[in-house]
């Protein structure tokens, strides 16, 4: 069944959806975009995907024509138009339409996206994955904070750790790492202290790392942000990665070092069960 999509000024089928080849999100990666998760048709941490959202698109100096309300309005009508239950809603704001030039002006007409996908994000095997990763240095452009469609490099290295029959790869820069290609990285330490990558332009701030440091404390947990080792990580008890669409995911081994006794650590469920929780408490 051909789904609904959301492009510019409405609705339309998947087949009928169209974009010039001048939108400079094709030609230049010119373009920011959210992924929210759904459960029960609602949406999960909306205020926190569109205040990163405003935040990617100042920062690009893109000009959103619409108002939080009136987004949230065309997610929700996506969700019902597609009737969807569990999934994912991908939204892509680019900066418009121009002749090719490395120069753009201030005043150019944003494409908007908007897409869905059913996805079973609550499928026990899928939350209970034990995923085993490799690391590769970090070569991604300086300002990983906005949240761009600029992906290629963090593709190719997961595509490249899949060949090898892992499951992902963790990203490193100067002996530390930053993130994994589409998630962030937790450790937890011998002595139970949460330790997390602290925020700049290195990362991107996750919404579901930002959820979960909120309930920490709440659950009795120490939380550490600052930057960490390959040998932290891999010496420690238990490791796990978050985001919107994985929310938080058992890391069993790392480089072929096992983590702990290559289990998934007690205190990754309990973090986990808590978050989604808390999804289904203030989704909207
Ligand atoms: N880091 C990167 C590079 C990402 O691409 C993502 C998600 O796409 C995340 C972290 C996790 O962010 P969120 O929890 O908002 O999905």
């Amino acid at each position: 069944m051909a789904r609904i999509v959301y492009l510019n000024d409405g609705f339309v089928s998947e087949v009928e959806a169209r974009i010039s080849i001048f939108d400079r999100g094709f030609l230049f990666a010119d373009s920011a975009y959210e992924v929210t998760a759904v459960l029960d048709g609602k949406l999960v941490c909306w205020a926190e995907h569109f205040s990163r959202l405003q935040r990617s698109l100042d920062a690009l100096g893109i000009m959103l024509p619409l108002t939080e309300k009136e987004l949230l309005n065309l997610h929700r009508e996506l969700i019902k138009k597609n009737k969807l239950v569990q999934g994912i809603v991908y939204l892509q704001v680019s900066r418009g339409c121009a002749d090719r030039n490395f120069i753009f002006s201030d005043s150019m007409k944003p494409t908007i996206v908007l897409f869905s996908q059913r996805e079973e994000l609550l499928d026990k095997k899928r939350l209970e994955r034990e995923l085993r990763v490799v690391t590769v240095p970090d070569k991604r452009w300086g300002r990983r904070d906005i949240k761009t469609t600029q992906l290629l490099y963090s593709s190719m290295v997961k595509t490249e750790a899949k060949n090898i029959g892992k499951d992902d790869a963790w990203l490193i820069q100067d002996g530390l790492v930053t993130e994994g290609t589409s998630n962030n990285i937790f450790i937890i330490d011998k002595e139970k202290k949460i330790i997390t990558r602290d925020l700049s332009n290195l990362i991107l701030a996750g919404v579901t790392r930002s959820t979960i440091i909120t309930f920490m404390e709440q659950l009795g947990l120490e939380l550490d942000e600052r930057p960490f080792t390959l040998f932290e990580a891999q010496s420690a008890s238990e490791a796990f990665i978050t985001s919107a669409t994985n929310f938080v995911t058992s890391v069993v081994e790392i480089d072929g070092k096992l983590v702990a006794d290559g289990k998934p650590g007690p205190l990754t469920k309990l973090i986990r069960e808590s978050y989604i929780s808390y999804c289904f408490e203030y989704a909207v």
